[in-house]
């Protein structure tokens, strides 16, 4: 391909989407608005806790297939962590029960027959629900297609869809909940072990990212927030970033991989998702490491705990109920649960507490519709970003695949 890609916004969408192109030997340019890469998937040195931890903890699963490619691509596979089979530890706080799913690696679920590994609680039948959400999702929310409760709900569907839909499940989209369930459960155990980036989400996602594109030539642009498109007869003619105007030849390409309050700016006709909801993460420092692996609690306030060498640390996700709890005070709370959990002392250690308050669109129906295409109606201008309508939820995986899809229109 002739000409530059120039692509906006470095997240892990703009990085997947530039490193694609540049896998392809065209040349690429990247602009970003801030210091950093990585957006809303990265690392950086805190002050309170004296050491490097992640904006917020994030997972991915053997099955996400776009973010593996990725990952390998870049040279950061080597940096993902996880049990050899897929196999996700749960405590109920209610009755500190406390029990391990083993989801069998074949595509037929055995392991629902058997009442040692199936979830405390629940009955084969009960797992049919899982199939009608896969096959028979339709438009609505969840809620419309599965009972949310009973044990199955509560210990496995409820802890899985908050994840991985950042929504209220009831509420959410039955579709891109579907969706996961395809990709994961459904898929088989194989498809479904947990993967963490042992050292920290910069040093697999980004900085091999970064790396990869210098060493094939990139351009990479810190400190560049696009401010305005120009328009022209030919479509998009120029980027303006306020300091620089960057113009856009006859054979370039444009690929947008930003948020969608900054498309909001940029492109003010296009619906975008408006509603977002926030995921809370808390950072404790431990003098020992605990060897402790990806364990859900249910009846918490505490939803999922990571162990990491010296810290332990726990995703709230849906998390816009804790905003206004006093920091020190949801710090004190949720340690007392991992406390119990880890069985540790319960003395408060160094704490953070990092609130992404837009982290995703709110993945209700009604947002879903508003996801726009990776084409715009100019033909040098594409669109990436895990809130495009990739038929995902706004993931990893979804912000990979969208930039993986941009590069491949781009480069078309
Ligand atoms: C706390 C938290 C926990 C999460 N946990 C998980 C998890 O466990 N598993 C999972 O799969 N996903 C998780 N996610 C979701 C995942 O992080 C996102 O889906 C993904 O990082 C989105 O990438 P993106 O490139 O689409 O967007 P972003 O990361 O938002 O990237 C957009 C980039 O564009 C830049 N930009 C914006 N405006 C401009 C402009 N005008 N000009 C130039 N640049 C601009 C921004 O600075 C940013 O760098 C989590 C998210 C959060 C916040």
């Amino acid at each position: 391909m002739s000409g530059t890609v120039h692509i906006i916004g470095a997240g892990l969408a703009g990085l997947s989407a530039a490193t694609a192109v540049a896998e392809q030997g065209a040349e690429v340019a990247i602009y970003e608005a801030t210091a950093h890469a990585g957006g809303r998937c990265r690392s950086y040195d805190d002050p309170a806790l004296g050491i490097l931890i992640d904006n917020g903890n994030h997972i991915i699963l053997s099955g996400n297939r776009s973010a593996l490619a990725f990952l390998k691509r870049i040279g950061g596979d080597g940096q993902l962590s996880g049990p050899d089979s897929a196999t996700f530890d749960f405590v109920d706080l209610a009755t500190d029960q406390r029990w391990r799913l083993e989801i069998g690696s074949g595509v037929i679920p055995w392991w629902i027959f058997s009442r040692a590994r199936r979830v405390p609680g629940t009955r084969p039948g009960d797992y049919l629900t899982m199939a009608r959400l896969v096959l028979r999702p339709g438009n609505g929310t969840v809620g419309t297609v599965l009972p949310c409760t009973g044990a199955l709900y509560e210990r496995l569907l409820e802890p899985l869809l908050v994840a991985t839909l950042n929504n209220d499940p009831p509420a959410a989209s039955a579709r891109l909940a579907a969706a996961v369930m395809r990709e994961t459960m459904a898929a088989g155990g194989d498809a479904c072990r947990p993967l963490v980036a042992r050292d920290g989400l910069s040093s697999a996602y980004v900085e091999p990212a970064l790396a990869y594109l210098r060493a094939r030539g990139a351009e990479v642009h810190f400190g560049h927030r696009l401010r305005r498109l120009a328009f022209g007869d030919r479509g998009l003619e120029a980027l303006d970033f306020g300091n620089a105007v960057v113009p856009v030849s006859t054979t370039d390409r444009v690929v947008l991989a930003v948020t969608p309050d900054a498309i909001a700016r940029l492109m003010p006709d296009l619906p975008v998702p408006s509603e977002f909801r926030a995921i809370a993460n808390l950072h404790f420092r431990v003098e020992r490491d605990v060897d402790l692996p990806v364990t859900g609690v249910i009846h918490g306030l505490t939803q999922w705990i990571f162990s990491f060498p010296g810290r332990l640390s726990v995703t709230i996700s849906n998390a816009d109920a804790v905003l206004d709890v006093p920091r020190e005070e949801l710090a004190r709370r949720v340690w007392r649960e991992v406390s119990l959990v880890a069985r540790l002392p319960e003395d408060l250690p160094p704490w953070q507490v990092v609130v992404e308050r837009r982290a995703t669109f709110a993945t209700l129906p009604e947002q879903e519709i508003r996801r726009p295409p990776a084409r715009t109606r100019h033909p040098n201008l594409f669109l990436a970003g895990d809130w495009i309508d990739t038929g995902l939820p706004p993931t990893i995986e979804g912000a990979v695949r969208s930039g993986e899809n941009a590069a491949r229109l781009a480069a078309a």
